[in-house]
């Protein structure tokens, strides 16, 4: 099995299909053709096993990429001087000049075999980053949030806030609170009671002021939190917890590598919360935890945060990981029986081979499946591909080398010929672990395509950390309620042309239901302020059905995704709406932003970089400018039109170069700028932000 998937299913389904026509995709766009036939000589000793030899076809890989160097076997003392030869090399042929650091993966059998190099990146400065086969729930950070609402959703459950009360964020001296949790135990009551009766508990008098002090402050913090509990969705009251503590803040004032991907993985748990929401009636915290609880048990652990290849840094991944990527040089280590193949373990229950519906394949199964993993591995590799060893990993005996590297290199291995660490390598192992350096500034690789839509042209050209933020990072934000409204009154005018446009009747009431469904009562500034909002906007959407009632034209596009590629940037959007009459083609773009009055509408329309890229993006697709563009404000009724001129084609593809040059070149350096910083989302977290505090 690969991953869950039956092998089997691969090997008999010509049987299973006898008219399918077969085509064998030999031509390889990736790898040089010498590590194309070293793993080729590796796979043929899953020999009969394989589709190859069943099917009676050549899949022998031809390699379109030329050059390539000849793979090479390292095999060294110990682990450790594994690790070091390995970073020597990278950071050698790095300092030549001709390579970078994301040019190199280091693949690990498992997460337990990565620490070493980790360690030793560490020793010579070079940046890393990692992507174990470790889940998101296991991450400290996703860790600390879910501690948190454990706690928020039942202050009495003392292992979390143990947890919470000793994490980066509130850092309760351990030793102390070890004591209060002792106290706790033995007279049957929580943790959280001895805290909030610290002063008063004569048997932790002894305790230091410092440790009172932080106490008091921490379930200050806690039940300011559980007032809003009731209150707050639990993605809200996360976010509060998140930003009211400066937690996320802290992340982002220091750029590092492992600051980066705590962030993407926050992001990655912020989407499960939504999720939730979405399919919850009651979103509080205290049946998130339930519905949390369900996914573990059910054995639920989303993957982290995909590495980011783009970052100059060394990735150093499971193999597993690293499906599907490729590098010009790839290191395989820890090559050692035991190791790689990974010994075979046994399942919880043994399910017997009569049970079993799929044909199992003769020989040694497990090695068959540890041999295409290595062949995975190896196929990484674009042009340099090392393997290495060590015979001493610890422990009382010498270790092999793995049998997959004979089998690989074609011949035995030369074991005598062991590298060493030198002394001061060896004496500096000992150092404390640091984290990764920072990478440096780097380059999206040369060839790739880059995707883009007006808002993120936008974010870049307003400040480029705002875009790191938003679609790199993806620092969790709570929608404005801005952005809820304008969503709302969206889906209701959608769904009015929608119907408008398959001829069906439409009433005032559906296009209200549809508005009420979409408004989430969430980020408003209370209650008030909330149903404020909903009454604007259903009077709003009564104006706009009485005067659409009275219009003649039904649009020929509502809701219609778009996509053009323009200088190597695949530019995506959506045109709102598009109508076809006898004055020509109108693109109209929906707008919620207050404008009272035509003179407003028309400079709003005249300024609009938007509409001149749905300009660009209707004449990249159908070959002819439209005649007009409109911005349709809903709440006032007013419509501004304009024609588009050549000029403002210009001004928007200078915009998107600009753009996608930064994007490009990795420039994100922030551009604070009063208004823009006022405005934006991240103002609170960002530390360059010049906005109002
Ligand atoms: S707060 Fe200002 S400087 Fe920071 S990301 Fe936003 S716009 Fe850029």
């Amino acid at each position: 099995r690969w991953r869950g998937a039956a092998y089997s299913n691969v090997m008999n389904f010509m049987e299973a299909y006898p008219q399918a026509r077969q085509i064998s995709l030999i031509r390889n766009y990736r790898s040089a053709q010498v590590i194309l036939d070293c793993a080729y000589r590796l796979i043929q000793n899953n020999n009969p096993e394989r589709f190859e030899v069943k099917a009676g076809i050549n899949k022998r890989l031809t390699g379109l990429q030329g050059g390539g160097a000849a793979p090479q076997h390292l095999h060294f003392d110990t682990h450790s001087s594994e690790a070091d030869g390995v970073a020597r090399m990278i950071k050698e042929k790095v300092q030549s000049g001709d390579y970078r650091y994301r040019d190199f993966a280091i693949l690990v059998r498992s997460n337990s075999d990565a620490q070493s190099f980790l360690q030793a990146l560490n020793m010579q400065a070079i940046p890393w980053q990692f992507s174990g086969n470790q889940g998101l729930y296991s991450r400290q950070e996703v860790k600390l949030c879910i501690s948190f609402l454990r706690v928020a959703a039942n202050i009495a459950d003392s292992m979390n806030l143990y947890y919470l009360a000793s994490s980066e964020v509130y850092r309760l001296d351990p030793a102390s609170l070890s004591l209060c949790a002792h106290y706790a135990r033995r007279r049957n009551i929580s943790l959280y009671e001895v805290l909030t009766r610290l002063v008063a508990l004569e048997d932790l008098a002894g305790l230091p002021d410092a440790f009172k002090d932080k106490a008091a402050a921490f379930v200050s913090d806690l039940e300011k939190f559980l007032a809003r509990a009731p209150r707050e969705s639990t993605g809200r009251l996360l976010y509060g917890f998140l930003t009211d503590t400066g937690y996320l803040k802290g992340l982002t004032s220091v750029q590092s590598i492992e600051n980066e991907t705590k962030i993407q993985n926050l992001a990655k748990f912020f989407g499960l919360v939504q999720e939730f929401s979405l399919v919850t009636k009651e979103d509080r915290v205290a049946t998130f935890v339930n519905y949390l609880d369900l996914l573990i048990d059910a054995g639920d652990d989303p993957p982290t945060a995909e590495a980011d290849l783009d970052t100059d840094a060394v990735n150093v991944l499971t193999i597993h990981k690293a499906k599907g990527l490729e590098f010009r040089v790839v290191f395989m280590v820890s090559l050692v029986q035991g190791r790689f193949p990974w010994p075979r373990r046994r399942q919880p229950i043994e399910l017997p081979d009569e049970l079993i519906r799929e044909v199992l394949p003769a020989g040694d199964s497990h090695i068959q499946e540890e041999r295409r993993l290595f062949y995975v591995g190896m196929t990484r590799a674009k042009e340099e591909l090392y393997l290495t060893s060590a015979a001493d990993y610890g422990g009382s005996r010498l270790k092999k080398v793995s049998q997959f590297v004979s089998e690989a290199m074609g011949k035995p291995c030369e074991e005598a010929s062991k590298q060493k660490a030198s002394a001061l390598e060896a004496i500096s192992r000992f150092a404390p672990p640091q984290e990764s350096a920072a990478p440096a500034a780097g380059s999206v690789a040369s060839g790739r395509q880059i995707h883009l839509s007006y808002y993120q042209i936008d974010d870049y050209l307003t400040c480029p950390l705002k875009y790191k933020y938003v679609n790199i990072l993806r620092v969790p934000i709570m929608e404005h309620h801005t952005v809820i409204y304008g969503r709302a009154m969206h889906d209701a005018v959608t769904k009015y042309f929608l119907f408008k446009k398959s001829g069906k009747k439409v009433e005032l009431g559906d296009i209200l239901e549809a508005f009420r469904q979409s408004f989430d009562p969430q980020g408003f500034l209370d209650i008030k302020h909330q149903e404020e909002r909903s009454r604007k906007g259903q009077e709003a959407l009564a104006r706009f059905f009485a005067a659409e009632e009275k219009s003649k034209t039904t649009p020929v596009f509502i809701e219609k995704d778009f996509s053009f590629t323009w200088e190597g940037v695949r530019i995506t959007g959506r045109f709102d709406r598009v109508d076809q009459g006898p004055e020509g083609t109108l693109i109209m773009d929906f707008k919620t932003s207050e404008i009272k009055t035509q003179k407003d509408a028309d400079k709003r329309v005249k300024e609009s970089l938007q509409l001149d890229l749905y300009a660009l993006a209707y004449q990249s697709i159908f070959r002819v400018l439209p005649d007009k563009v409109a911005l349709y404000f809903l709440e006032s009724g007013i419509i501004g039109t304009r024609q588009v001129s050549d000029d403002d084609l210009g001004k928007i593809k200078d915009n998107i170069r600009m753009a996608a040059e930064g994007i490009r070149e990795q420039r994100f350096a922030a551009t604070p700028a009063y208004m823009a910083c006022t405005y934006c989302a991240y103002s609170q977290i960002c530390p360059s932000s010049a906005g109002r505090e």
